[in-house]
């Protein structure tokens, strides 16, 4: 039997708004195609993770206390999770995580916390406390060619500068910035972005492209994933573009 394996990292301090619901999503779509999914986490204090035996790193959302805590015991693994990128282990982050893999994360008092620097963006928080961006988020986001909307809840203070590769436009929702038009980071391999969600429940086909990723990755061979019945998943879809007042003609 398949099998592919994940390291999800942090779970006792990253999950927020259902975050870890993205595993489980992971898990169904996989086990549905008799394809095993070995779930290993980290936490600090556990033996370091060999994170290039790894076919898919995860880490979820986390409040700026947590973030502080954790940024240090995280900072420990740089080159070896830079080792792990470059090998192109999937890495998928949600808010928090995300904020941590740039350089800094600002806080509301100017306190800096320190990210892994992997990539070039920073995060300010915005001084008023009160202001936050907050609610349902739509993306327009290219899937090897195919444009696909993703649909998420965005909770974050921080403000994301200086992304390179953004992960989607802004259909409705703000996005790395308040009223921004790009949301998120996206290379081949890494998905970092403010949307929680469950991200992967509300997009079915972004959870297939992480899978087939990983699949032709670790098998080395061209995959055809089998397709399953989304018609539930699709009805959710329908009825939030539908709330969110997302006609047919701009899709
Ligand atoms: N501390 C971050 C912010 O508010 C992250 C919050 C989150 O992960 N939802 O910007």
């Amino acid at each position: 039997m398949r099998e592919l394996k994940l390291l999800y990292l942090y779970p006792d301090m990253l999950e927020l708004y259902g975050d870890y619901g993205n595993i489980q999503v992971l898990k169904y779509r996989l086990e549905k195609r008799n394809i095993n999914l070995i779930i290993d986490r980290y936490s600090i204090g556990d033996k370091k993770p060999d994170f290039t035996s790894y076919d898919i790193v995860f880490a979820g959302g986390g409040a700026d206390n947590e973030q502080s805590i954790l940024s240090k015991d995280l900072i420990k693994f740089k080159d070896d999770i830079k080792e792990a990128i470059k090998n192109g282990v999937f890495f998928l982050l949600i808010c928090g995580a995300y904020q941590l893999f740039g350089k800094y994360y600002k806080g509301v008092e100017g306190n800096i916390i320190p990210g892994l620097g992997i990539f070039d963006y920073y995060t300010e928080a915005i001084k008023d406390r009160s202001k936050r961006c907050i609610g349902n988020i739509v993306l327009e986001v290219n899937l090897n060619g195919d444009k696909y909307e993703v649909i998420g809840f965005e909770n974050h203070g921080g403000q994301t500068y200086n992304v390179k590769n953004c992960f989607g436009k802004v259909l409705v929702g703000n996005g790395n910035k308040f009223e921004d038009k790009e949301e998120g980071y996206f290379i081949n391999n890494v998905i970092a972005t403010y949307l929680h969600g469950p991200l992967l429940s509300k997009n079915p086909k972004l959870t297939d492209y992480i899978i087939e990723y990983c699949l032709k990755r670790k098998y080395e061979e061209e995959i055809k994933l089998e397709p399953l019945d989304d018609t539930f998943e699709e009805k959710c879809r329908e009825e939030l573009f539908k709330v969110l007042e997302i006609k047919k003609e701009i899709r």
